[in-house]
């Protein structure tokens, strides 16, 4: 099954193919018997390598050392690294274009680029108790000497385990932009930040979520990312690359099943006959690599549509298509073909049993399926199905 890709795209594909079955899939069932974490030489290792093979650097200007990748070759490599459980893709940090468009030169020398140099590592504080999907902060930066104080409680901080620094959203609680967000680079050690809880999460991964308070947490002036009032608008340029990427890791993750489950069918004899012949078994297999390939296409249409310089809005909508569409995919797909391994497939040491967790928060965070309905059907009503 394979979609028409240029030969750049494809020499990235083949990178991240490798380097995800070669270095990160052996290591999926020490992590998964392990809290998701590696020993510290293999972890190390992989992130060395991950910084040597350009992904730290593949949405990083030319200008700045970066590569600066098209979104096609990005989604081909995001689509390989899919293909492994345990969140073991995840070794390095990867600086994305809107943060250039955002930070101070400052920022960018002390935050962002070091991310792409693994000298750093980012974490993202938006949700709150009362705000997921409508994203309608109540964190407080309340401007004082200097710069803010913050004060709220952030849910779900992803990484802040490994991070050494946040991006936080937080309301401007004063002066002419009062009520409008802001984004804010906040070090991990600064004093008011506190952990109240690590909840565990269907997954198994080194990467804790856990909820985090801020007390009169000091942050300078010049960590503010942009102008205040600015803070959605760099959220929802983050929002759609990283709608376009899971949707290119859940192809990836879809297309490993399907192997798994193919593989399995073809060796497992039931009744004398071996899986693969039932009809049954191959309407699953079917129906799963017809619904890939239509994830397949919208995804790479999609990175296509931002390297052509499509319209933003046209690009929003079309990330959601992918994601809605990718992720919705591959969790009927790790569904299938847990039920063609069987027992098996309940096994923790069964990709299939492990996707079919991590797969599931893919409808649910970056904005959960219904929210991406909404963003379609306001594109449609708005524009229509031409103007999408
Ligand atoms: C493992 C994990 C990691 C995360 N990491 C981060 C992180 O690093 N940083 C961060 O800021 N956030 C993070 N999140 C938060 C995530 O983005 C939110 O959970 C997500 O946006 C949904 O918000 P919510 O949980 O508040 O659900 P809610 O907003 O409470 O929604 C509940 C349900 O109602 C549905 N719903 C909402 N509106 C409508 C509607 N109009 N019509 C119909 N149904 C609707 C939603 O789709 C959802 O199914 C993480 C979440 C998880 C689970």
């Amino acid at each position: 099954m394979k979609i028409a890709l240029d030969a750049t795209t494809l020499e990235w594909q083949q990178k991240a193919r490798h380097f995800a079955e070669q270095e990160l899939i052996p290591h999926e069932l020490y992590a998964e018997m392990h809290e998701g974490r590696l020993p510290e030489g293999v972890a190390k290792h992989h992130k060395q390598m991950a910084i040597e093979l350009g992904f730290s650097a593949m949405d990083v200007p030319q200008s700045l050392g970066g590569l600066g990748l098209r979104q096609v070759d990005q989604v081909a490599v995001w689509e390989q690294l899919g293909r492994v459980t345990n969140a073991l893709c995840w070794c390095f940090s990867e600086p994305m274009q809107w943060m250039f468009e955002a930070c101070s030169e400052g920022q960018v020398q002390k935050y962002v680029l070091p991310l792409m140099r693994g000298k750093r590592k980012e974490c993202y504080a938006i949700t709150e108790s009362e705000s997921g999907s409508d994203v309608v902060i109540d964190t407080t930066a309340e401007a004082c000497e200097g710069g803010y104080r913050i004060n709220g409680v952030k849910w779900f901080v992803t990484s802040f385990n490994l991070a050494d620094f946040l991006i936080l959203q937080a309301q401007i609680s004063s002066g002419p932009h009062a009520g409008s967000d802001a984004l804010f680079f906040v070090d991990r050690d600064t004093p008011g930040i506190e952990v109240v809880r690590t909840p565990l999460f269907s997954h198994t991964f080194d990467h804790h979520h856990p909820e985090l308070k801020f007390s009169d947490v000091f942050v300078p002036a010049e960590n503010r990312i942009g102008a205040e009032g600015e803070g959605m608008r760099f959220t929802h340029s983050w929002f759609r690359r990283e709608r376009l990427m899971i949707a290119a890791r859940d192809c990836g993750a879809s297309a490993r099943l399907i192997e798994e489950g193919l593989a399995f069918a073809k060796e497992r004899e039931v009744s004398g006959e071996k899986l693969i012949d039932k009809q049954m078994i191959q309407a699953m297999l079917a129906d799963s690599v017809t619904e890939l390939w239509a994830a397949r296409l919208i995804t790479y249409e999609a990175a296509e549509a931002q390297d052509r310089g499509e319209n933003l809005k046209s690009q929003h909508a079309r990330c959601s298509i992918a994601k809605l569409h990718a992720s919705e995919t591959a969790s009927r797909i790790a569904d299938r073909v847990q039920q063609i391994f069987g027992g098996r497939g309940y096994m923790r040491e069964n990709c299939a049993e492990r996707f079919s967790r991590e797969i599931r928060v893919d409808r649910i965070w970056e904005g959960a399926s219904e929210v991406q309905r909404l963003v379609i059907a306001r594109a449609l009503i708005k524009r229509g199905l031409e103007g999408m």
